[in-house]
């Protein structure tokens, strides 16, 4: 803005009589006529004093072109270069913030990054405001294809997380499909395996005991014979969901293969594991079995159940074939009971 070389008060004192003034000659108050009568009033413009002054004496209306004539002849210019000014400013401002942001993050908009540094070195030397009207539509479209081109990588890169993320968890439920028996839905062996190497292992290092339970369906061959293999098949469920009924999923229930089943419990010592073994055979052998399409009488199922307790000089091997051989006793002692390490 032109510098006004009047000390405050008189400012204060043009203010008071300009809008009066511009009110009497009917002269609208727009900031351009405002600062034309400013100047006539500062008196510091001699050319534009004189000039008013001849056209109030002539009693000339002020008329929007006489109006708009005055500005433009003692501020017009000035006011053009102003703008350019001002208008350059902000822009290389506008525009190295962007740059900085683009270029920050991305390299592949090298090329982008380029054209922008060439705009903004035009831009510092532009004249006129055509010249930076015409340099800011340029990189207006540069920017429009680049935000294009980044939109289209931005979903391509979007998609491509998603079939990542949902790999994934296909992987993850594959995972966790390969230890489950598809039968019963119980653990299978592979899981077992997996579990009972953790439990060793924790036994080792912290010395928290467990105990391992074999739990195998008696005379399950008859059963088989008698009412057919689908039949058969149900009956494995039942006796599955039975384990996870007693055991209320809090301890490892698996199928070991077949018609025998295996529990581990952690931090279970030997007389308790026997009691969750009872447990189980009493809850399978309560059930009354029923076809329910034809009614036909299924009679009881029982099992027998061996318990084997983690000791110091025990291998995974040697504490699994305990449960075994208490489980053989448990068979050879008439079934549907429980036997432990102890009975051996
Ligand atoms: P024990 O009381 O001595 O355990 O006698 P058992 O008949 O239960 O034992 P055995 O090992 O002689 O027979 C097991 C039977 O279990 C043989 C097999 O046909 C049956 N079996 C194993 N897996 C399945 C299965 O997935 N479905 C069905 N329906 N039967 C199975
Ligand atoms: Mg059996
Ligand atoms: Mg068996």
């Amino acid at each position: 803005m032109t510098d006004y070389y009047v000390d405050l008060e008189t400012t204060a004192e043009i203010v008071k009589k300009i809008l009066p003034k511009m009110g009497e000659f009917k002269v609208p108050i727009t900031p351009q006529n405002y600062r034309v009568w400013f100047e006539y009033y500062s008196g510091t413009n001699k050319e534009l004093l004189e000039e008013i002054n001849s056209i109030i004496e002539a009693r000339r209306k002020f008329t929007p072109e006489l109006n708009r004539y005055l500005y433009t002849k003692y501020f017009g210019d000035d006011h053009n270069k102003e703008m350019l000014r001002e208008v350059q400013a902000k822009t290389i401002n506008v525009l190295k913030n962007f740059l900085e942001q683009v270029l920050a993050t991305t390299n592949t908009t090298s090329d982008y990054g380029n054209k922008l540094e060439k705009y903004s070195e035009q831009l510092s030397k532009a004249e006129d405001l055509s010249e930076i009207q015409e340099i800011l539509e340029n990189m207006i479209r540069e920017t429009s294809h680049m935000v294009e081109s980044t939109r289209d990588l931005h979903s391509k890169l979007q998609e491509a997380s998603n079939q990542v993320e949902m790999l994934r968890e296909e992987l993850a439920k594959t995972a966790e499909e390969a230890k489950r028996d598809a039968l019963t839905g119980l653990h299978n062996r592979k899981a077992f395996d997996e579990e009972i190497a953790k439990l060793y292992k924790r036994y080792k290092d912290k010395g928290e005991i467990f105990s391992l339970i074999f739990v195998d369906i008696d005379h399950f061959k008859r059963f088989n014979d008698q009412f057919g293999h689908k039949v058969g098949d149900k009956v494995l469920q039942v006796v599955a969901n039975s384990l996870n009924y007693t055991l209320k999923g809090k301890d490892f229930v698996g199928r070991y293969g077949g018609e025998e089943f295996v529990v581990l419990l952690p931090l279970t010592e030997l007389d308790n594991a026997c009691l969750v073994a009872e447990q189980i055979r009493e809850n399978i052998s309560i059930k009354r079995l029923r076809v329910t399409k034809t009614g036909e009488n299924l009679g009881t199922i029982t099992v027998s159940a061996g318990v084997s307790q983690i000791n110091e000089s025990d291998t995974i091997e040697s504490l699994v074939e305990r449960a075994d051989k208490a489980l053989y006793l448990a068979k050879n002692s008439g079934r549907n009971n429980v036997k432990s390490e102890k009975d051996l």
